[in-house]
């Protein structure tokens, strides 16, 4: 599907209508508010494929597991985002015959979404069956500055006479695609209308969220406008209903105001009238106002976030699609909401947060906004904590040992394949690192006494208990793990498991000794509330100095798992295409057996923990994983950018980082139907950052050692560390900072330190 959207720097572009593309083009073209957000599906009827898509944050189903055979263990559930009523839908009768473009194809379809903005726009020419010609432009927002807010503008314009009954309502009577059972998720409360607008409430069954949505529309004809609407309410629907007869030449548009509300931010009994109170601010405000609103808030974004590319397009709008998605589905502002791997762009993943969020998305937000943003982030799993003791507890672990589940919504486990659920544990790791991560950045040691060292002793207090001793190693070992390369399953030693829980160890001793010597009386709380005893310590300690790590001294690598090297040894580059991805073509036996490696697994620990080794290292490693692996994760290629730049693979590193950030624009995966890649979109961001601006913090300084790919003049991008943001340009000769701090800021390029003085910018030459 490569260039099938037009490259452009801010907006992508769908010119011509194919069917076939089009449940891709719904999600490609996928808007949102970190409250809400949809699917681009078509206002109008449409009779071909289509994944009807509208969702809002934090309302979820849990839906009873389905399995083959049941093991102790598994969860009760798996918490599905939920389809819920779809508040766009239009049903558009020319001469008694409804708009469907799957029906009579349109002609000169354009379809842009515009990044910069945050629009949605539609136009095409259409022709009904008895040749009736209209022309057709729409253009709708969530909005995020008024986020319980969206609208639509609708405009026919009439190229002949006929008559039209033009219905626009709310539809609740909504299905998910993803249903273990075939259940319907909602039930019916109400549905109300009055002679000015129409709402309706719905409840999810099993956990009773509650929503209430309603819409008003104003209808003009060649600008003037009307008061010629019927609102009224069925089983189910509202609805507005507009007749009249089109005029050759004229020129007709709806604009559809729409408010959406859930009991996460209200009493049930209250919804009613905060739905009632957003339109009447939406009227108030007219569709421009919102617009207008809405526009400056995408602009605020921008300001503090944007990447520029110079001369390569298709990287330029690889980058702000990304930026742009992870700006709509996550704003910080609910500690309870997080980032599910498809955002609001699909149903698959379940909506749930993952590792994604600690170990990819966690530095996209400290580098582009304010820090209570990550630190919602963090405390999002602290306050799930006791349910990760409960988790681990179920497993058989004890004395406060925490297990974070690899997929959640409100904190319980909802995986079910024995071999990630149980074994995939390396997510501990990333969530621990989390923490690390925030302090190193902010410098803001806070947090740990917020909760942070509970949610590393926890960790921790699960590592001591899951790893052994082998008295025929004579070393502590982990058995049966799942590493972040899922293409293997149930392996003895993953290098990657038993280093990040050893640095898990060691890091939480770290905490612990510094509560303890600047903070008594914290320190006895925290002794108390856990039972923490330090004889915990001195376990720790015997295990990360006696463990084992798997290592192949001829080669200098570190292996993958013990018996690694007994597979076939392949690259990627044998594999035909016609079998690529692998997932798709592939038995499942036969992927476990290959050598093959679905994303960075030895090179995840290399590149989390790249101080603790050096550049030889990690070639050696590099040199040996790359080539093994196939990027069939999306969140493979961004860390292999990282650390490509910093070996000097500069082809690699650009091959990688457009795999990486036009991921689902040009569908590497072939699966971008079913929605985005949100999660692995912080990834990109890395990729230009930590990859070719080469970002590290060092010594408590951003340190920066770039390289520019040959394909781009230059890129420009800008980072926010403690209380100033720097901006940073390389072009093909030179690195320029400059900072908006209102003190000197030190940092590094090239390991050179300098100061950069307040709106003063200082400029080095790039090493090439
Ligand atoms: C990856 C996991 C990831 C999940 C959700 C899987 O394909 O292997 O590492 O957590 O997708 O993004």
């Amino acid at each position: 599907m490569k260039n099938y959207f037009l490259h452009n720097d801010w907006q992508i572009i769908e010119e011509g209508f194919n069917p076939e593309m089009h449940e891709a083009a719904e999600s490609i073209f996928s808007i949102g508010n970190g409250k809400m957000g949809q699917r681009a599906m078509f206002e109008e009827n449409y009779s071909g494929k289509t994944l009807q898509g509208s969702y809002i944050a934090g309302v979820y189903y849990p839906d009873k597991t389905r399995v083959g055979w049941w093991k102790n263990g598994y969860p009760e559930y798996f918490a599905k985002v939920l389809n819920s009523p779809n508040w766009i839908t239009m049903d558009i009768q020319i001469d008694g015959e409804s708009i469907d473009l799957f029906k009579n194809n349109p002609s000169n379809f354009k379809r842009i979404l515009n990044m910069k903005s945050g629009l949605l726009q539609r136009s095409f020419d259409y022709s009904t069956s008895s040749s009736k010609k209209i022309s057709v432009d729409v253009e709708r927002f969530m909005s995020k500055e008024d986020d319980e807010i969206a609208c639509i503008r609708y405009s026919i314009t009439a190229h002949d006479n006929a008559s039209v009954v033009w219905n626009s309502g709310i539809d609740a009577f909504v299905k998910n695609t993803d249903a273990n059972y075939d259940e319907i998720f909602w039930s019916r409360v109400s549905e109300k209308s009055d002679n000015e607008k129409a709402w309706l409430k719905s409840k999810t069954n099993k956990l009773n969220f509650e929503i209430c949505e309603g819409f008003f529309v104003k209808t003009f004809i060649d600008g003037v406008e009307l008061s010629n609407v019927k609102y009224t309410s069925t089983d189910w629907k509202i609805n507005s209903s507009w007749e009249f007869n089109l005029e050759k030449g004229k020129t007709y548009t709806m604009e559809k105001y729409v408010s959406i509300v859930s009991n996460m931010y209200y009493d049930a009994d209250q919804l009613e009238q905060a739905c009632a109170d957003n339109l009447i601010k939406a009227k108030q405000y007219g569709y421009d106002e919102l617009k207008n609103r809405h526009v400056n808030s995408w602009a605020e974004v921008w300001e503090n976030a944007d990447i520029i590319i110079e001369g390569d397009v298709a990287a330029q709008q690889g980058i702000r699609f990304n930026i742009f998605q992870l700006n709509q589905t996550y704003t910080g502002r609910d500690p309870r909401l997080n980032i599910g791997p498809k955002g609001f762009t699909g149903e698959k993943y379940g909506g749930s947060t993952y590792w994604d969020t600690e170990a990819y998305c966690l530095p996209f937000y400290l580098g582009t906004s304010d820090a209570k943003i990550a630190k919602q982030l963090l405390r999002y799993r602290y306050t799930q904590l006791d349910k990760a003791i409960e988790n681990a507890a179920k497993l058989g672990f004890n004395n406060g040992a925490a297990l974070y589940p690899m997929v959640t919504m409100n904190g319980e486990e909802c995986h079910n394949e024995w071999e990630i659920t149980f074994e995939e544990i390396h997510r501990n790791g990333a969530i621990a690192f989390a923490v690390f991560q925030y302090e190193l950045y902010t410098g803001d040691k806070s947090y740990l006494k917020e909760g942070g060292a509970e949610v590393l002793l926890g960790i921790s207090r699960f590592w001591a208990q899951r790893i052994h001793w082998s008295a025929a190693k004579k070393q502590y070992v982990m058995h049966g793990v799942t590493g972040p390369n899922e293409y293997e399953n149930n392996v003895n030693n993953n290098w990657y498991t038993n280093y990040i829980s050893n640095w898990c160890m060691k890091y939480t001793t770290e905490v612990i000794n510094y509560i303890a010597e600047t903070d008594k009386e914290y320190y006895v709380d925290f002794c108390t509330k856990t039972n923490f005893n330090t004889s915990e310590l001195e376990k720790w300690s015997d295990i990360t100095s006696n463990m084992f790590f798997p290592v192949d001294d001829e080669l200098g690598i570190f292996l993958q798992q013990e018996g690694y090297l007994d597979k076939e040894q392949m690259m990627a580059s044998d594999l035909p295409s016609s079998e690529r991805p692998i997932n798709q073509h592939w038995s499942w036996d036969r992927i476990l057996r290959s050598c093959f490696i679905k994303q960075a697994d030895v090179l995840q620990g290399l590149f989390l923990f790249e101080d603790h080794f050096d550049e030889n290292t990690l070639r050696r490693n590099f040199d040996f994983y790359e080539p093994r692996t196939v990027h069939e994760s999306s969140l493979s290629p961004c860390i292999h950018v990282i650390q490509a730049t910093k070996l000097g693979y500069t082809d690699k590193a650009y091959e990688l980082y457009l795999r990486t950030s036009r991921l689902d624009l040009d569908d590497y995966n072939k699966e971008v139907h079913e929605g985005l890649h949100i999660t692995s979109m912080a990834g990109t961001w890395m990729a230009v950052v930590n990859g070719f601006g080469g970002l590290r913090i060092k010594e408590n300084k951003l340190s920066f050692s770039p390289m520019l790919p040959k394909q781009w003049d230059g890129f420009n991008f800008l980072v926010r560390y403690r209380d100033s943001i720097l901006n940073i340009k390389i072009d093909k000769e030179n690195i320029s900072v400059s900072t908006n701090a209102i003190t000197t800021v030190d940092c590094e390029i090239y390991g050179n330190t300098i100061s950069l003085e307040p709106n003063k910018v200082y400029t080095q030459a790039l090493l090439k």
